[in-house]
């Protein structure tokens, strides 16, 4: 018997009482965004009429290692936080596998998943500047969830634009949204400028993430009192989730155990990257050596096909340029794609380690995808997110690596939410109709060739 519990937790006065910036650590700096008129970098100051101020200079900050989490946002934490550390012995059991396979579960609040930690970070600093709301918008739905949360407890105004797909697909979703207080908008709506524009330019559009940024993006800057906030990509959310590397560092160096392989998921990064921050610094310092992969849909491929380039973070080409691996920013996956991860780009801070080599990348078919899901769900319990379960899908082929070598790998990864709205998803896998389109090169060629040309 092992004396590793199944669940791992630390105490409430163990949660992090700073955040990590792996930016300070890193050698090569992730590229600064730039002004996509002028092509200038940015400072901080040319943000504030989009973010608030205290989050563009988190934006901005490449060299503080350390950032405390304030008091409110600490406390807001202990509702749901630490969350636990879970050793998936009835996952290895059913593998048959000598790998240690551990996840670190962020699904255990009503949003869902790991954005909770970025959103009342956000809406905290928000209501510190004395704003009266914020605009956003949201995919598959859970940041839109987790946002309109944090800003119902710390009573601000939220206005989210929704996918038109989503807001379809899911209206549980949206009503939790609106429970919490939030406005709902689906996107691209005719509420906005860009949002008429692009419904010229794609009637009958589903929508997608880079539409719907470019729209709430819009309508902050032309309301007085607003400002825009972001559940991925930017290294200010990075920064936000590092919360879920410290604490499962913590739990593994309680029970004295050093995991030799990393796997998250990639959307934006904002959950891999907060997972992996903790174990990258140790490998940017020379200390330990980590194997990390990154899991994205086949569908939407920014690491493994994508280019590493500047780009446009929206759709609607309103937003600072950022270098990243991308597809482009017209990219849209095949509307059958179920599986969430849709964001063209890739936050920049894991572009520029993918680059330098300090993580891989896989790409994995979603019905796999599901298929994987069903077997965690079944052996553990918890419903998975589809997100997740790319995450999960990668940790079960690598136990089953193990298998074969002997190897008693320590393998651990990010179990970023559970999927009780994705059920649509779920019943087109059982029923057996959902397929596996894979962008062809031309594809991803011609939705490249539209990246902004510098210099
Ligand atoms: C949003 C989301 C993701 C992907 O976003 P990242 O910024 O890449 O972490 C993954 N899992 C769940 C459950 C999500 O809600």
């Amino acid at each position: 018997m092992s004396e590793i519990p199944y669940k791992i937790y630390l105490s409430e006065n163990e949660i992090p009482s700073a955040w990590y910036n792996v930016r300070a650590d890193m050698k090569t700096k992730p590229a600064p965004l730039l002004n996509p008129g002028t092509g200038e970098p940015l400072k901080a100051e040319d943000l504030y009429p989009i973010f608030c101020e205290e989050l563009s200079k988190q934006e901005m900050n490449n060299d503080d290692k350390w950032i405390d989490i304030p008091g409110e946002v600490l406390d807001f934490y202990k509702m749901y936080r630490p969350s636990p550390l879970v050793r998936a012995y009835c996952l290895e059991k059913a593998l048959g596998t000598p790998a240690h396979i551990y996840y670190k579960f962020e699904g255990n609040n009503t949003s869902g998943s790991h954005k909770l930690n970025s959103a009342i970070a956000q809406a905290y600093y928000a209501k510190k500047q004395g704003l009266k709301g914020v605009t956003t918008e949201t995919g598959a739905g859970q940041w839109g969830t987790a946002l309109s949360m944090a800003t119902a407890y710390f009573g601000l105004d939220c206005q989210v634009y929704m996918v038109k797909v989503s807001y379809e697909q899911k209206p549980f979703r949206r009503e939790v949204m609106r429970t919490y207080g939030a406005k709902v908008t689906p996107s691209p709506s005719m509420t906005t400028n860009v949002g008429r524009k692009i419904n010229e330019q794609f009637p009958g559009t589903d929508g997608s993430l880079g539409c719907a940024i470019s729209e709430a993006v819009e309508a902050a800057t032309s309301q007085e009192g607003y400002r825009y906030v972001l559940g991925s990509v930017l290294n200010q959310v990075l920064l936000h989730q590092s919360v879920i590397g410290l604490e499962t560092k913590a739990a593994l160096d309680k029970v004295g155990v050093k995991a030799d392989m990393i796997i998250g998921c990639a959307g934006g990064g904002s959950n891999l990257g907060g997972l992996i921050s903790p174990f990258v610094g140790e490998m940017l310092r020379g200390e330990n050596q980590y194997e990390i992969i990154a899991v994205e849909p086949a569908s939407c491929p920014s690491f493994t096909r994508g280019s590493y380039v500047y780009d446009f973070c929206d759709t609607g080409r309103v937003c600072p340029l950022a270098k990243m691996y991308t597809l482009g920013s017209n990219f849209m996956p095949a509307p059958n794609h179920a599986g969430g991860l849709r964001y063209h780009g890739m936050s920049t801070i894991l572009s520029q380690l993918y680059d330098d080599g300090y993580m891989k990348a896989r790409s994995v078919k979603q019905t796999d995808v599901f298929a994987a899901a069903e077997q965690f769900a079944r052996v553990e319990g918890i419903l998975p997110a589809p997100e997740s379960s790319h995450a999960i899908k990668v940790a079960i082929d690598e136990a089953l690596k193990c298998k074969e070598t002997g190897e008693a790998k320590n393998i651990v990864f990010g179990l970023t939410g559970t999927g009780y709205f994705d059920l649509v998803a779920y019943q087109k896998y059982n029923d057996g109709v959902m397929d596996d389109y894979i962008p062809t090169d031309d594809d991803i060629a011609a939705s490249l060739a539209q990246c902004p040309k510098l210099g």
